[in-house]
């Protein structure tokens, strides 16, 4: 069975967690082991399928289709293990579960408590698939001394303590704040955060600690004193410029050298890094710069498109060029001249989104793509409305748009070229939705199957025929505009395998014009870069050698 690494956070939230967890896999992958991670957070939704990109970020989907925590994105562009949906678990699914438990009569007239109902059923979680792999690194959501989080950290105490001993250690991330007028660290909020979690029965083993300033001897040996961990356990962890660094840095500071050390793991297989330094060189030495706009509806939250944005860091690195990324907001610049507002770009990309609200700025900007031949890349709703667009301004429908937006405004005002799916087949059944079937985790998710057309561009770029990218949308484009739209130059390059379902179009007649309905990003890493993305960013590449 798996060693366990639980990952806790305190003192304040968005420390990076998730960041450190997903770097810790990849350093034991370095070693030579295998891991798995998971997240575990402590919110009420079921999953985060529901909740707006303002909320909590970009909601991450696995090939199995589950809708889960931008951090699953971390673990898998570090770890490169694909995610499944028994990696990621919220209070709101374990309550779910053990109440369907209770009404189905499973726990025989007993009364259902926190402790042992919930806190079993959570433990249960962390057990799946324990197995298959040498680490299970499972990060617990929030910060410690959250009331929801308790049955959480309650249960991973009970784990830790139901398994032989030192199969399980405690990992610890926090923050130590520099304070100017003073001239010091701080040490004093872990010490505390520190004493809360002892006082629930957890005493972490490591604790990570993110501060600006170099952390001094001195601190650290208070930190180990205080805190009841090895001074060489007290792992820094300093800002970087990229992401990309952090493997490279927790080796530096000791941090997989202390995990094994906790465990007893000795002599420690030696890491090869390699992987990580080629990383590290293509991020830190771009040989140019190229500027892409992203035009979207939750630009002012960048978490919102976190996959895009790494993916097209990873397209940079495959390049050897930098990306710079500017946010356009859709809605802003519908009101104003796109051409003003994207001007000099050397790519345009229209990300995935939900409802009406900026999509005529959307269709403007692959207007200004298509007319003005700057590398296009649709994601989703931004494929949706490059085919919208095509059907106004080349087919000549100028009233074609969406359903989803008619939906919405509970009135029929656009012929629509995108309509909802009402079924699809999966595997080997077919899936059947309704308008108004509930919102959570009904729509077309996780992996399918494309296949693309032979001689095609996105078959070219592939280097192969047939794909398999994750998806999540209700809407698709009609097949019954394919013929209208390829007359005018916008092919319909991937197609289910059944042949009913547009996965692909481009437009023929332009240097790089490419949407899709599936979400490529979601499967770029650093060390293997999403074709897609390596392609669009060297296209982009061209324009800037250009200008
Ligand atoms: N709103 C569109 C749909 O449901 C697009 C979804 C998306 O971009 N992820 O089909």
């Amino acid at each position: 069975m798996a060693r366990y690494v639980f990952i806790t956070g305190g003192v304040v939230s968005s420390l990076g967690k998730g960041l450190a967890s997903a770097a810790l896999g990849a350093l034991l992958q370095a070693r030579g082991f295998s891991v798995r991670l998971r997240k575990l957070d402590p919110y009420l939704n079921v999953d985060p399928g529901t909740m707006s990109p303002f909320e909590h970020g970009e909601v991450f989907v696995t090939d199995d289709g589950a809708e889960t925590d931008l951090d699953l994105g971390h673990y898998e562009r570090f770890t490169g293990v694909a995610a499944r949906n028994t990696d990621s678990v919220s209070s709101g699914r374990i309550y779910s579960t053990v109440l369907e438990k209770e009404r189905r009569g499973d726990y025989l007239g007993k009364t259902i408590q926190v402790i042992p109902h919930v806190t079993n059923e959570i433990k249960d979680f962390l057990k799946v698939g324990a197995d298959e792999v040498d680490f299970m690194l499972c990060e617990i959501g929030g910060t410690v001394g959250d009331i929801e989080g308790l049955p959480f950290f309650e249960a991973i105490r009970q784990f830790a303590q139901d398994r032989p001993r030192g199969e399980c250690i405690f990992m610890h991330l926090t923050l130590l704040p520099w304070i100017a007028a003073s001239g010091e660290l701080k040490t004093k909020p872990t010490q505390h955060s520190v004493k809360e979690l002892r006082s629930i029965g957890i005493a972490p083993d490591i604790l990570v600690c993110r501060s600006e300033k170099l952390i001094p001897q001195k601190e650290r040996e208070k930190l180990a004193l205080f805190c009841n961990v090895r001074p060489d356990s007290v792992i820094a962890a300093y800002d970087l410029k990229s992401i990309y660094e952090a493997p490279l840095a927790y080796h530096r500071e000791g941090l997989d050298q202390a995990v094994l050390d906790a465990f007893g793991i000795s002599p420690a297989p030696r890491p090869n890094l390699t992987r990580w330094e080629d990383v590290y060189d293509r991020i830190y030495n771009p040989e140019g710069e190229v500027r892409i706009a992203i035009v979207g509806k939750y630009t002012q939250l960048e978490d919102a498109y976190k996959s895009i944005a790494e993916a097209l860091t990873h397209g940079g690195m495959a390049n050897r060029v930098k990306v710079r990324i500017e946010w356009v907001d859709a809605e802003l610049f519908e009101r104003g001249d796109a051409a003003a507002s994207l001007e000099g770009f050397h790519a345009i990309l229209v990300p995935g989104g939900f409802g009406e609200r900026g999509t005529e700025g959307k269709i403007k900007a692959a207007e200004y793509a298509r007319t003005r031949k700057i590398p296009y890349l649709g994601i989703c709703l931004g494929m949706q409305m490059a085919v919208v667009e095509a059907a106004r301004n080349l087919a000549g429908l100028a009233t074609a748009g969406s359903e989803e937006f008619d939906h919405e405004a509970g009135k029929k005002r656009f012929e629509p070229v995108v309509y909802h799916l009402k079924e699809w087949v999966q595997g080997n059944h077919t899936v059947a939705r309704r308008v108004d079937d509930n919102k959570g985790g009904t729509m077309r998710l996780g992996a399918y199957t494309a296949n693309l057309a032979e001689g095609s561009k996105v078959a070219e770029i592939y280097g192969t025929n047939v794909i398999e990218e994750r998806h999540r949308h209700r809407y698709e484009v009609d097949m019954a505009y394919r013929k209208a739209l390829e007359e005018k130059g916008m092919a319909f390059s991937g197609m289910s395998p059944d042949g009913r379902l547009p996965e692909i179009v481009e437009v023929t007649d332009h240097p790089w014009f490419i949407g899709v309905q599936f979400h490529p990003e979601l499967k770029s890493k650093p060390f293997d870069p999403h074709p897609l993305f390596k392609d669009f960013v060297r296209a982009a590449k061209d324009v800037s050698r250009l200008v």
